[in-house]
């Protein structure tokens, strides 16, 4: 649908003029889910609206730049408006989900720089278009390749080494020809002129005379045969020679592209582990997954089979040119004559094939998501009994997977029968120059025999050659996603010159604490201290950002404003991996690795002993239940621990948030998701947690934060209630109200709680 609007939108513009920016709107004025477009080029701005009547055609407006008075974008909740005014007053809006907040705005500002500008268009707009088309063109291939390249630099003796052996082996395996062509002009050819001279022309021989020649015949014959052995032995000591040095050749390729791949590995998910949640919030696993399995793979696949192969078969056409050449420079032209021609071929299909390819890894990445999703959520796919529904939602991917590769082989099924007969009617040529040569004593016969052994061996491996074109284009474009991830920079890193902190002492300070996600607020001043040793805790309703605030202390995000301080350290000074040793978090969701119960404890610092994991059980309330299991400490939990109860999987995340004996403790929600029972058996072990740790508890139970020296209320982004349990009651404020609901709720006079 949306690239029909923007089909509408091209049919619109007039000569040399260009769409600058697109954004796609996904509301229409009742709110309801509409697809919409809003373009900008160097002179308009173009709005299309698809009303949600069926019937009704799609709407296209548009505004010169100069009768474009006022734009703007703003968001209330989860809606967005996005406002022109044009200079004689009238209004035109359109809405859209916040998830679009960041690049309307966007918009907004492309059209004010459009605006100042008019007239004189600034090309540095463009990358900004890049960033947001979906299709932003691929940085060229040779770009990508030559920082690749960059990869094998450790490896350099090796690489040179390869390509010794590649000119070696390719020098032995042409060198094979011309040997026969030997054999026949020195060897076979004088043979058969002195045998037949002997003869006399039509007379019969007399019998004195036969004998008499039958002796010089029989010499020849020696001669000959003696001649032509070693000639077959230097052809059979090339081609072991090709062999042998063919086999050392791969094997050195080989390992430089495991080699390759590996470290391409090792960097790609070194650099991905340190991105910030922010990078992961944006990808989907399947897609991250392929780039470091599928697509270093294929580089590798490329460097060790294609690449040396390219290279070999290079030397080789470039041997065969050369002996073809000193031999006859006739000969030489016919035969190089086609090169060009090829050469032309494979540029012309290279640039579709590259688009093609792209959609191709597309398409297999969307395929590829849908297995990272559904496998994970196995569970609530079959909950709600979508099973289905997956499969097909997988077939699709599927079918456009086909689609794509399809669309390739097509190109690829012409392109090859054409180069099969351009090569036979070059050979064909080959011939008519080589006897044409030879008849005029220009060219031996074993000469043309051994160029045309030669090219037919060569123009075999044309076709192998032009196929390089697939791979190359397959790499490059892996070579691109992979340096994608490796051209982000880490938005949360260690400052130039980082404080260690050590063991902080836990005092924690929000400063005018501002947080937006893209443009939109999400703390909007948040001013606290909280002591060392201090239990705060954090209540609010949903989407008031009390998680968004622990993430800031944990420095999973960074202020938009104003700073957190951790022991009077503004925590951007601090060097990460030191400051985080001293956060323990308990989250509502804990996450089990795949592992024993005891790798899972000590997940923080797994050079703990056992005594300490189990101490840190027993105080977690742990220990019975994981006695309870089959191999006590040593029972596996699956992947999500779907072998453990929620309440039990919540326990070993609190015992391994206690064993690194953190200064600081979160406990996100921790005991939402389970039953009272279980909530109690959590709470005893959280006062052992909790006790002489700084601790900031968001909780939705306010009965769980009774024992918080201050309970703090975050509405909207802003603190608006600061105290002891009593003395929020007595205030009768949010947590006032909060609190008779839950315990409403208790009794069982269920009231409309809104928060
Ligand atoms: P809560 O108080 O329930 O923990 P959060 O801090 O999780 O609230 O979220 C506060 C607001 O921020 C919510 O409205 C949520 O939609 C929004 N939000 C949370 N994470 C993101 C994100 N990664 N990108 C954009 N908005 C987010
Ligand atoms: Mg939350």
């Amino acid at each position: 649908m949306p690239s029909d609007l923007r089909r509408l939108v091209v049919e619109q513009l007039k000569s040399g003029e260009h769409a600058r920016m697109w954004v796609e709107t996904d509301l229409d004025a009742n709110l309801n889910y509409a697809t919409g477009l809003l373009a900008v080029t160097e002179s308009r701005v173009i709005g299309i609206r698809v009303e949600t009547t069926a019937s009704s055609q799609p709407v296209i407006e548009s505004w010169l730049l100069s009768v474009v008075g006022q734009v703007s974008a703003k968001e209330h909740g989860a809606i967005g408006t996005f406002e022109l005014r044009t200079a004689a007053g009238t209004t035109s809006i359109w809405r859209y989900t916040v998830g679009k907040a960041v690049i309307v705005h966007k918009l907004v500002q492309q059209i004010e720089k459009l605006k100042l500008a008019e007239g004189d268009v600034d090309e540095a707009d463009d990358t900004e278009e890049a960033e947001l088309e979906p299709d932003a063109p691929l940085p060229p291939m040779t770009k990508s390749f030559a920082r690749l390249l960059r990869f094998t630099k450790p490896h350099t003796q090796m690489m040179f080494l390869g390509f010794v052996l590649t000119l070696l082996s390719s020098f032995f395996a042409t060198v094979s020809m011309p040997l026969l062509g030997e054999v026949l002009d020195h060897v076979l050819t004088p043979f058969a002129k002195e045998t037949t001279l002997k003869t006399p022309p039509g007379g019969d021989p007399t019998v004195i005379r036969v004998i008499d020649d039958a002796v010089q015949i029989a010499a020849s014959r020696a001669h000959a045969i003696e001649l032509a052995k070693w000639y077959l032995l230097a052809f059979t000591g090339a081609v072991v020679m090709s062999w042998l040095i063919g086999w050392a050749r791969t094997f050195v390729l080989a390992w430089i592209s495991e080699r390759v791949a590996a470290d391409l590995r090792n960097q790609t998910y070194a650099h991905l582990q340190r991105l910030s949640l922010e990078f992961f919030g944006g990808k989907r696993t399947g897609d991250l997954i392929s780039r470091i399995d599928t697509d270093t793979d294929r580089i590798c696949y490329f460097i060790a089979v294609h690449l040396t192969d390219f290279a070999s078969d290079f030397v080789m056409l470039f041997l065969i040119g050369a002996y073809v050449v000193w031999k006859d420079s006739w000969l030489g032209i016919v035969t190089l004559l086609p090169l060009p021609i090829i050469g032309w071929l494979v540029h012309a299909v290279r640039a579709r094939l590259r688009t093609g390819f792209m959609a191709g890894s597309r398409a297999w990445a969307e395929m590829t998501n849908v297995l990272a999703d559904t496998i994970p959520g196995i569970r609530v796919v079959k909950a709600f009994a979508q099973e289905q529904r997956e499969i097909d939602r997988f077939q699709v991917r599927n079918a456009h997977v086909f689609k794509t590769n399809n669309h390739i082989n097509k190109l690829w099924s012409a392109f090859s029968p054409l180069l099969v007969l351009m090569s036979d009617i070059s050979l064909l040529l080959i011939w008519v120059v080589g006897i044409w040569r030879v008849l005029d004593h220009k060219l031996t016969v074993g000469v043309l025999t051994a160029s045309v052994l030669l090219i037919n061996r060569f123009y075999g491996r044309l076709e192998a050659l032009s196929r390089i074109v697939e791979p190359t284009q397959r790499a490059a474009n892996s070579t691109h996603r992979i340096f994608e991830i490796l051209d982000r920079v880490p938005n949360i890193a260690d400052p130039p010159h980082p404080i260690r902190p050590g063991r902080v002492s836990g005092a924690v300070e929000f400063r005018e604490v501002q947080f937006r996600y893209g443009t939109r607020p999400i703390l909007r001043g948040v001013d606290l201290q909280i002591r060392s040793g201090e239990m705060i805790g954090l209540v609010g309703p949903s989407g008031a950002g009390k998680t968004t605030l622990i993430n800031l202390v944990c420095r999973f995000h960074d202020v938009s404003e104003g700073a957190v301080l951790i022991d009077g350290h503004d925590v951007r000074q601090l060097a990460l991996e030191d400051y985080r040793r001293n956060i323990g978090i308990v989250l509502q969701e804990p996450f089990l690795f795949y592992g024993t119960i005891a790798e899972n404890i000590a997940y923080g610092r797994p050079e703990a002993t056992r005594e300490q994991i189990v101490s840190a059980a027993k105080a977690a309330r742990a220990h019975e239940f994981i006695l309870r299991q089959p191999d006590g400490y040593d029972s596996f939990v699956g992947e999500r621990g779907m072998s453990l109860s929620g309440g039990e999987r919540q326990r070993i995340s609190i015992a391994r948030a206690l064993l690194i004996d953190p200064a600081i403790l979160i406990l996100d929600e921790a005991t939402s998701a389970v039953d009272t029972e279980t909530e109690r058996e959590i709470q005893l072990a959280l006062e052992n947690l909790t006790r002489g740790r700084t601790t900031i508890a968001i909780a939705h139970r306010l009965s769980t934060l009774r024992r918080a020296d201050r309970l703090v209320v975050l509405e909207h982004g802003r603190i608006t209630e600061v105290g002891r349990h009593d003395e929020l009651l007595e205030r009768s404020g949010t947590y006032a109200r909060l609190h008779k609901a839950q315990l409403d709720m208790a009794h069982g006079n269920v009231t409309e709680v809104t928060t």
